[in-house]
């Protein structure tokens, strides 16, 4: 493995917070109206460079001996051991580099039960003898096999640690294969609070799927389960059901085999890295229809799998992935996943963003199950989970970050690419009216960033504050073609690999020639809306900063009565002449997601339309 750039972890921090909340996966749950509890707790953490390709050993041994920051938290449920063996990469993972999985597993639905076995082909970075794998009760490991040696294996929770019969040896490269088998924990609110489905569709026949973003892949079948370490060279899905029903996973499908007892076996083989909560079981009464797209990177196929009586609903519906492809390769770059194509699989779920087989579950309804999360209209143009999971295709599923707690770069994109699409559709003014318009969605209920290295999510903001926070470097930036470079530049940079949230914010900012450090400051790690402070007297308008981190110095575009204005505002007062007599009159362009307050007065948000 190459290490790109130097790894390490500035700090780490042992927060602690009140768990009971769960926050939105690949769909915005604040759209749910489901509350949010939580507690403002404040984690700084910096994460060096760490591609796919990960220096994983320093990594951990940077976590050790990092000294710990100032907690800033307010809950006092302190995380456990088995969340950190979860979200850290622990000794038992940090030596070895997964390159496949070949994973085959056979469901039964009548006993909601599976057994299969996961064969983990992995490569050695550095001596080691003892291997962390996932498996979530109450499911269980029954052997671990390596050349056809039976392995000693001790579980700790969630966790089972492998001791290999001689120890790796840097460089080396060798396979395991895991057995088990048991009844996977059931979705009780897929794809939020996920698992196995078992559902049925309106005929009463059998509709199998998984959803596990966050809750982990290691609930159905065993992994390394962390989002830092992808299988290099993909993953093979094999998957047997019952022969009544179609399975449709990741990737493409390269055999079906019908079998003496009643099932048929569905292999598919993903050629890329993979994030394992993207792994997938769909497996219902599909029909199949495709097509091809020629786009920046040649000929990429489309395949839609919606239920057998929704194919012509479906044929109408998915109209939209063309210029969705169109308009996202414009701004992203070419789709990451030409060698494993394109697919949408309808889903008992609502939807989720599992790589080359986009889980389908809006009904065949614009907007969020038919509502507009913007309040503008404009979401009803088109299908939130179309637009909004396929996003992830390019944010999340190529660049992916290495800890949940950078979900934001996940999120914040693809909240970002709605307002995007809407620009496609309808012009920038109206992708403004979108992405302003999903501020009503904004809590600032506690920061964007969680603690790292426990597993954690950060605040639902994390969608409509971080689409506002990239709408409003876009106009820093203030260059559309510079703008869409970077977006295209992460993308080209990053494709395909394990990212930190700090990497990809040091790229935005090298790209921009801007010092951005107190804007993501701002926006993700804490939970002040920064508010510009003005009084006018005498013919000069002052105004300052507050509600701000330390250095926050954004400029805006102000109306002062009839025309638009720069200002450069720091904490510190700073005036200007002005014409200006009634404080009504002075407003900052909405564009940037702030308030106003006159002094002595009350804030409200900015609310100008200064144009381009
Ligand atoms: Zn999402």
């Amino acid at each position: 493995m190459q290490v790109a750039g130097g790894c390490g972890i500035d700090a780490t921090g042992r927060v602690t917070t009140d768990r009971d909340y769960r926050i939105p996966l690949s769909v915005p749950l604040y759209a749910t109206g489901v509350a949010l509890i939580g507690s403002v707790l404040f984690a700084m953490e910096k994460r060096d460079v760490m591609t796919r390709r990960l220096c994983l050993s320093l990594l951990l041994f940077t976590a050790m001996t990092a000294p710990a920051p100032p907690v800033h938290a307010q809950a006092t449920k302190p995380y456990t051991r088995a969340d950190t063996l979860r979200g850290s990469l622990g000794p038992a993972r940090a030596w070895w580099d997964v390159t496949f999985y070949d994973l085959h597993v056979r469901v039964a639905p009548a006993d909601s039960s599976v057994i299969g076995y996961d064969a983990i082909t992995y490569r050695a970075l550095e001596p080691g003898d003892e291997m962390q794998i996932d498996l979530q009760a109450p499911l269980q490991i029954d052997s671990v096999v390596q050349a056809g040696r039976r392995l000693e294996v001790r579980r700790d929770g969630n966790a089972w640690f492998v001791t290999l019969a001689e120890p790796a040896a840097a460089g080396e490269m060798a396979t395991l294969g895991v057995h088990y088998h048991g009844k996977p924990r059931i979705a009780t609110n897929p794809p939020w609070d996920g698992g196995l489905i078992l559902a049925q569709d309106s005929l009463g026949r059998p509709w199998i799927a998984t959803a596990n973003q966050a809750l982990g892949a290691s609930v159905w079948w065993p992994t390394k389960d962390t989002q830092a370490d992808e299988p290099d060279d993909g993953q093979r899905i094999a998957i047997t059901v019952p022969d009544s029903l179609v399975d449709v996973s990741n990737g493409r499908l390269r055999s079906v085999v019908n079998h003496d007892d009643g099932t048929t076996t569905y292999e598919w083989y993903v050629e890329s890295p993979i994030n394992n909560y993207d792994v997938a079981i769909n497996a219902a009464h599909y029909a199949h229809f495709g097509g091809i797209y020629h786009g920046e990177s040649g000929v990429l196929t489309l395949d839609f799998w919606p239920l057998d009586y929704h194919l012509d609903a479906a044929r109408e519906q998915f109209r939209q992935v063309r210029p969705m492809l169109g308009c996202f390769e414009h701004w992203f770059g070419p789709y990451p996943w030409y060698r494993d194509g394109f697919k949408l699989v309808e889903t008992p779920h609502l939807g989720m963003e599992h790589q080359s087989a986009i889980a389908y579950g809006n009904h065949y309804r614009q907007g969020y199950l038919g509502r507009d999360l913007s309040g503008t209209g404009l979401g009803l143009d088109w299908d939130f989970i179309i637009i909004h999971e396929s996003a992830h295709e390019w944010w999340g599923n190529s660049l992916t970050t290495a800890d949940l707690a950078d979900m934001w770069v996940h999120e914040s994109f693809a909240n970002y690419a709605e307002s995007l699409y809407t620009e496609c559709m309808h012009g920038e003014a109206a992708g403004a009216d979108y992405v302003v318009g999903t501020r009503a969605g904004i809590r600032n209920d506690r920061p964007i960033i969680p603690e790292y290295g426990v597993n954690a999510e950060g605040s639902g903001d994390m969608y409509p504050k971080g689409g506002n926070m990239l709408h409003m470097i876009r106009q820093l930036v203030d260059d559309d073609e510079a703008w869409r470079g970077i977006l295209r530049g992460l993308n080209r940079e990053f494709r395909h690999q394990v990212v930190t949230g700090s990497q990809v914010r040091r790229y935005i900012a090298e790209r921009s020639e801007l010092d951005l450090t107190s804007v993501f400051q701002q926006y993700l790690e804490t939970t002040m809306v920064p508010t510009l402070e003005f009084g006018i007297e005498d013919g000069t308008l002052r105004y300052r900063w507050t509600d701000v981190v330390p250095g926050f110095d954004v400029p805006v575009e102000a109306m002062t009565g009839d025309r638009c204005v720069v200002l450069r505002p720091t904490t510190d007062w700073r005036s200007m002449p002005t014409d200006l007599g009634d404080p009504a009159q002075f407003d900052i362009d909405r564009d940037y997601y702030v308030r106003i307050r006159p002094e002595g007065g009350e804030p409200r948000p900015a609310s100008a339309s200064c144009g381009d």
